[in-house]
């Protein structure tokens, strides 16, 4: 029986694929032969022509074709093969740091080779390393390619001839008319310039000589795109359809809740920004819906988020259901918890927490007042969704993601919550701006509300680049302005990622800065200190009594001390823009002008002080994290590099971003025109590990 089509065609049904071959592709995502096809090459080669020896210079790739004159082992610093070709406009060397007996001895003097490679400039002159070759058979002349040569990425031991090969094949099993199924409709194919699938497969892998090298670099390939196009769209159809399976849902209504919304407001010595006004009345229309909140709450360090969280909070507590409140940090869960206790308590709400250190009789204490609802608020990071954490009745789930949780972490959180009570509202706040584009695929979910306006009065802060040569001008500065009365922090950053190193070194520091600032009262604060001793250096910091506190990156979520105006960040480098703006958000809170040092570590490449001045230029949250995309990528960004959350075969974020307007629409377009091709999309491009979405 003849296979439908490509995407139903086992891999074994190639030539030289069999159960051991199979499996090692299947590692790469590879599960039949269009996805195979969806292996797109690297680059480039140009191997249509053979060019003459005599007329190839340094520095180009070339195909060439000689006989070999000599083959010999050269001794030297690296032992290494050279095999002098020629044909009749010159010769040139092939040189092998790599190689065998089998393989000399098949280099034999009189047979002629055929190659591909790079010249360069060796000891002999002109001469090729490692270059790709074959024996030519001299009775039947070896065909040039006719179209550019495909070189694919790493495929685990798999040699790029023999993947070729496979391409090959499969490709002539589409040219034999075995089905690429086109899920495009022509309209949507036309109105955003997509080329056919089976057009962009071909194209991808055998591009015409005519298509230029440029190509090599791979941004503009119209194949590439192509793909690129429908995975995205493939992946946004599948968000959607769980969101919309989840609006579909019943929640429970949270009317606004007047009475305690005024009543926190009352304890602030401030009003809230239009902005804050804004989302604040857009979270609670969803809440009051009857169906599940899916929102998303952005805006710049310092906007207010949190005061916007709190009253979502509010309407929940005052609807009488539960709320738990959930961050990725021990650190920061305390900063969230000393805060809503400081607010709610007032208001007779009981806050509890509970994180992986919670043992003993305080965790069973917690967890009977959350299953009997004695508990309205509780605060922690992801033990709150353990086993055996039950909820009487959890109403609202806040997630402070600061970037650390995927797409999958965060429905599989919400998986967890729903199977125990009630279907609850979601709000996820993210701790810094993410771009828009970035926002519309990686959170394309979720409902977006942005935090566009800080409160009144701050100063913004004045950021300076500054090499650590310059070391003492900088302490000395500091020791200045804490005798004016003035607060700083110093910033530790290391490359490593162990947290045992980062606090190592903050303690070095602060050792140093002591024996420095004799006049100066130095505290320090890391993440492997006790709770208490936290705590207590945080009050000694907030009181003014300690005026220089040295710090890992820990700061950077929560602190608030107004009259700290000074900031050195040592290394900054080291860490991302969004991480450093978000850090710099520390300062800059009071009335005070706020100075930010970034102590770099002299040399820095050009790239690296770019990025920086950045900072320097800019106090928009929104901007960095665009510049930090562009400079550095989404997996960066989105701090999600290890979660996979961003793992595409074909797209790329950063190169693709010009497509996800189109995407967005064409995603819309297809959902109402032909709803039956979206359940085809999804599983063609995330087959059945997409278990969210199966719902
Ligand atoms: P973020 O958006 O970075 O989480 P926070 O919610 O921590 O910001 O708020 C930063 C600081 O601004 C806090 O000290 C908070 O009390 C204060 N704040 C929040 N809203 C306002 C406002 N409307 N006017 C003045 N200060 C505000
Ligand atoms: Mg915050």
């Amino acid at each position: 029986m003849a296979s439908p089509s490509l995407e139903h065609t086992p891999l074994t049904r190639l030539k030289g694929v069999g159960p051991a071959l199979e499996k090692k592709l299947s590692h790469l995502g590879i599960r039949n032969v269009l996805d195979l096809l969806f292996h797109l090459p690297l680059r480039y080669e140009d191997r249509t022509q053979v060019h003459a020896i005599g007329r190839v210079a340094i520095g180009e790739h070339v195909q060439l074709q000689g006989e070999v004159v000599s083959t010999s082992i050269q001794f030297g610093r690296r032992r290494s093969l050279l095999c002098v070709i020629r044909d009749n406009s010159g010769v040139i060397s092939l040189r092998f740091f790599h190689f065998s007996a089998a393989q000399k001895d098949g280099l034999r003097p009189g047979s002629l080779l055929r190659c591909y490679g790079e010249v360069r400039r060796g000891r002999t002159g002109m001469e090729i390393y490692h270059p790709e070759y074959r024996i030519v058979d001299k009775a039947d002349e070896l065909p040039v390619e006719s179209t550019l040569t495909a070189i694919y990425p790493a495929t685990d031991g798999l040699q790029q001839g023999r993947f070729r090969s496979l391409i090959k094949q499969a490709l002539a099993l589409m040219e034999k008319g075995i089905e690429v199924r086109e899920y495009l409709p022509t309209g949507l194919l036309e109105r955003f310039g997509l080329a056919p699938l089976n057009e962009a497969i071909r194209l991808s892998h055998q591009p015409p000589v005519e298509a230029a090298v440029s190509w090599s670099d791979y941004g503009g390939s119209p194949g590439q795109r192509r793909l690129a196009f429908e995975e995205l769209l493939a992946h946004r159809l599948c968000m959607r359809r769980f969101r919309q399976h989840v609006l579909g849902e019943e929640a429970p209504r949270l009317a606004a809740n007047e009475r305690l919304q005024v009543a926190l407001l009352a304890q602030f010595p401030f009003e809230l920004t239009q902005a804050q006004r804004r989302v604040g009345l857009e979270i609670q229309r969803d809440l009051d819906s009857g169906h599940p909140m899916l929102r998303l709450l952005q805006g710049d360090v310092g906007s207010g988020k949190t005061v916007v969280a709190a009253l979502a909070a509010l309407h929940a507590i005052g609807a009488g259901h539960q709320v738990a409140l959930m961050a990725p940090t021990e650190i920061l869960a305390e900063q969230h918890l000393s805060n809503f206790s400081r607010w709610f308590s007032p208001l007779g709400i009981a806050v509890g927490w509970l994180s992986g250190k919670s043992k003993g009789q305080q965790r069973c204490q917690q967890l009977q007042a959350l299953a009997s609802g004695d508990c309205q608020l509780v605060v922690g990071t992801h033990a709150l969704f353990q086993e055996g954490v039950d909820y009487r009745s959890l109403g609202l789930i806040v997630i402070d993601e600061q970037h650390r949780f995927g797409v999958h972490q965060r429905l599989a959180l919400r998986q967890k919550a729903v199977s125990k009570t009630l279907n609850p509202h979601q709000l996820i706040m993210t701790a810094t701006p993410i771009p828009r584009t970035l926002a519309m695929s990686a959170y394309a979910d979720l409902d977006c509300s942005i935090i566009d306006e800080l409160p009144p009065g701050r100063v913004p802060v004045n950021t300076a680049i500054v090499s650590s040569d310059r070391r003492s001008t900088v302490i000395e500065r500091i020791e200045k302005a804490c005798l004016a009365g003035q607060q700083a922090y110093w910033v530790c950053t290391m490359i490593d990622e162990s947290e045992l190193m980062q606090c190592q070194a903050a303690e070095a520091t602060a050792e140093l800065l002591k024996q420095q600032l004799p006049g100066i009262n130095v505290g320090l604060i890391h993440g492997r200190m006790k709770s208490d001793d936290k705590a207590a250096i945080m009050a000694g910091f907030s009181s003014g009594a300690t005026q220089l506190l040295v710090a890992t990156t820990v700061i950077e979520v929560g602190v608030d001390v107004p009259n700290a105006s000074l900031m050195v960040i040592e290394n900054p480098e080291r860490l991302g823009l969004s991480q450093l703006h978000q850090l710099r958000g520390r300062i800059g809170r009071g009335h005070a002008a706020s100075h930010c040092i970034l102590l770099y570590q002299a040399p820095l490449s050009h790239a690296g002080k770019t990025r920086l001045r950045v900072l320097r230029e800019s106090n928009d949250g929104f901007y960095i994290a665009q510049k930090d995309l562009e400079l550095r990528g989404p997996g960066q960004v989105l701090g999600t590099q290890q979660t996979g959350v961003m793992n595409f075969r074909v797209a790329d974020i950063a190169r693709d971003a010009s497509l996800l307007e189109d995407v967005r629409e064409a995603s819309e377009l297809l959902q109402e025109q032909q709803p039956e091709l979206v359940e085809p999309l999804i599983s063609r491009w995330l087959g059945d590990n997409v278990d969210y979405a199966n719902v």
